[in-house]
């Protein structure tokens, strides 16, 4: 979609740090971290919500999931523990309308969203 930022991050239109890269998924490191590793992990396609992920893209997300559990391996922090989230419209604090799971660990992570 050509107006979302996190289609023209996965497009390399513009920069981001990238973590990982395949042909369905894209991760690259939160530009305002809440903890020190905080990654975004975003499906290639342009999907706005949970809501909004079809019986066929649960594929994609079952992928983003699974490279999301690599991704906390390969930074350290699965053993410890660590934390994946999906925020869903306004009140469940989305901001940007191209859905993507948080992964969120090396610190001790409290309440709900830490
Ligand atoms: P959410 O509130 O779940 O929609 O999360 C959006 C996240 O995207 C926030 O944590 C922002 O810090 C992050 N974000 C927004 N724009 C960028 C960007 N250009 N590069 C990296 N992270 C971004
Ligand atoms: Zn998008």
């Amino acid at each position: 979609m050509s107006d979302c930022i996190f289609c023209k991050i996965a497009e390399k239109k513009i920069p981001a740090k990238i973590v990982y890269e395949d042909e369905l998924v894209f991760a690259f490191e939160d530009m305002n971290p809440q903890a020190p590793v905080h990654i975004l992990v975003i499906p290639k396609k342009h999907i706005a919500t949970l809501l909004e992920v079809s019986e066929e893209d649960f594929q994609i997300f079952g992928h983003m999931m699974k490279t999301s559990t690599r991704i906390a391996r390969e930074k350290g922090i699965a053993g410890k523990g660590f934390r994946v989230i999906t925020n869903c419209n306004p009140e469940g604090g989305q901001v940007v309308y191209h859905v993507h799971q948080h992964i969120l660990g090396g610190r001790q992570l409290r309440g709900t969203l830490g």
